[in-house]
């Protein structure tokens, strides 16, 4: 059983709809089931109350006021399409979901590459958005670009430009608290300036921040910059045959990251990435368990891709890439590649519709299919040095995991600028009820894996927000200690979102240890 609050009062409804309309306000179960996590493991898990939908700040504070009043605790989202990781779902079950989608305001600074953002604007509006002005900007979409722009960079999920970790390319906010104070953050807390998106940390403090993957605030504007248009885009798919050609090509990749020749994260995937997008499991065995090594090299021969493929993109002037692009490909022959692929794209070319050219795109997320019936998936993402043998041990002890757990291996390693995320999906099939037992002793194996070689995930999913902060353990728990000190101060009854990232108000305390 998840912790939940008591449903909320006749009354707290009544004065949701005075202060929003009652055309805002959800409370049928066809509302709850509509903000349901729709790839949750424990479908009776993180149900809301209900939600509702302000579309100003001052409707958001009165929202605030009327849930402070009663004892509900708000569930913000900008979007919600946080798959994998909860959705639109609360993590305190009786919560009410404060959907911010309707909230799709866009300032646009095209002589500075900036914009601000409301919650609501999702990857799809801003792009059109900047193709109705020419698209001088590019945008770092994620996999799924169904979301909003605001929620993506405050769950610090990454794209595939060389902006791609938007969290990183934050630039001032407007936050209300619980106590319902309006607040600016940076360059914004001085009345008026025109540099609130153009220098981030103001004067003392930069609580920017603080506001990710936190439940400190209500983040109700976003500033980003945004890459220039660049004048060419050069690159490679290069596939290897082994895995262990992963050690070497992460160790040939990471030098060239650290030292900027590339400035895009690059992500190395295996051979399940194009399968499970394009066929379902069925397709190609009715064996059950992990599948067999003459099925994955059915696949790969079908799809001509190594065990590892990885993307390497470079951005920018043409006579800068073609003199990097030379430094690239004489790394990766090195390695001698089962194949390489080079791309080529200049301005004024029509544009591939992909990842690399900030293009939103959703069939990524077809991999939900892989195995039939209602599909979704999980995620185990622990973060790594940018080390060859510590990527290959982690693969081996992971695989091995999936092999005796019976489930297909599907991972990448995304490169950051010091760091590795080795992002593991778990395909899943929630009308298999064999299957559905087996993923949370599972994931808890995962995670005890991985920290017992001091690894930590950079991001989970509702129902292990608990246990991944409780690794984080380093003098007995300090930083979770002071993460509680903050919330309590500022949100002593746990308002916004008790419970995320393993952040309660000491009123509330429930998580694991
Ligand atoms: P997306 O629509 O991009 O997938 P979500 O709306 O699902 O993003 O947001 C991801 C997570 O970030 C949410 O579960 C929530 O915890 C947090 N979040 C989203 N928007 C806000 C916001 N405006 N203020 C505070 N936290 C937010």
């Amino acid at each position: 059983m998840t912790p939940s609050r008591p449903q909320p009062a006749v009354q707290a409804r009544r004065q949701f709809e005075a202060a929003l309309g009652a055309a805002n306000v959800f409370f049928d179960d066809t509302d709850i089931a509509a903000y349901q996590d729709k790839f949750a493991i424990d479908d009776e898990a993180h149900h809301p109350a209900g939600a509702v939908a302000p579309a100003t700040v001052e409707e958001i504070q009165a929202v605030v006021r009327i849930a402070r009043e009663h004892g509900i605790a708000l569930w913000p989202i900008s979007r919600g399409k946080n798959l994998g990781y909860g959705g639109s779902a609360p993590l305190l079950a009786g919560s009410v979901v404060l959907d911010l989608s309707r909230m799709k305001k866009i300032d646009y600074d095209e002589a500075n590459g900036t914009v601000l953002l409301e919650p609501g604007v999702g990857f799809y509006d801003l792009y059109d958005f900047l193709q109705q002005r020419g698209l001088k900007h590019w945008l770092s979409t994620p996999g799924n670009s169904w979301g909003s722009v605001v929620g993506n960079a405050l769950d610090r999920g990454v794209g595939y430009t060389p902006y791609g970790e938007n969290t990183s390319k934050i630039c001032g906010m407007e936050v209300v608290l619980a106590d319902g104070t309006l607040v600016r953050t940076g360059m914004g807390a001085l009345s008026g300036s025109p540099t609130w998106q153009l220098y981030r940390y103001g004067f003392g403090p930069c609580w920017d921040q603080l506001f990710v993957q936190s439940n400190f605030g209500i983040v109700t504007k976003m500033g980003l910059w945004l890459m220039p248009e660049p004048e060419s885009l050069m690159g490679m798919d290069v596939e290897f045959d082994h895995p262990d050609d992963l050690g070497p090509l992460i160790d040939a990749i990471a030098p060239l990251r650290r030292e900027g020749l590339l400035q895009q994260s690059p992500t190395i995937g295996n051979w399940l990435r194009a399968a499970a997008v394009l066929t379902t499991r069925d397709q190609w065995t009715k064996e059950p368990g992990a599948l067999s090594d003459s099925v994955i090299k059915a696949i790969r021969d079908k799809y001509k891709v190594g065990w590892w493929g990885v993307s390497l993109r470079l951005y920018g002037r043409e006579s800068v890439n073609k003199a990097a692009y030379a430094v690239l490909e004489e790394a990766m022959n090195r390695l001698k590649p089962m194949s390489l692929r080079p791309t080529v794209w200049k301005r004024g070319e029509p544009l591939e519709y992909s990842g690399w050219t900030g293009t939103p795109i959703t069939f990524p997320m077809q991999n939900a299919n892989w195995h039939g019936g209602r599909g979704g998936h999980i995620g185990f993402s622990p973060v790594l040095p940018q080390s060859g043998s510590a990527a290959m041990a982690q693969f081996k002890r992971t695989y091995e995991r999936y092999r005796e757990y019976g489930m297909d291996y599907q991972a990448s390693f995304a490169f950051g600028e010091r760091h590795l995320i080795n992002v593991n999906a778990v395909l899943l099939n929630k009308d298999d009820p064999a299957m559905m037992k087996k993923v949370d002793p599972f994931l808890h194996a995962l995670v005890a894996d991985a920290k017992a070689h001091g690894y930590g995930e950079y991001r989970t999913h509702l129902d292990y927000m608990d246990l991944v902060a409780s690794t984080y353990d380093f003098n007995d728990h300090a930083l979770r200690k002071l993460n509680e000190r903050v919330k309590t101060a500022l949100d002593p009854t746990g308002v916004i979102a008790p419970g995320k990232s393993g952040i309660w108000p000491a009123s509330a305390r429930r998580g694991a240890a």
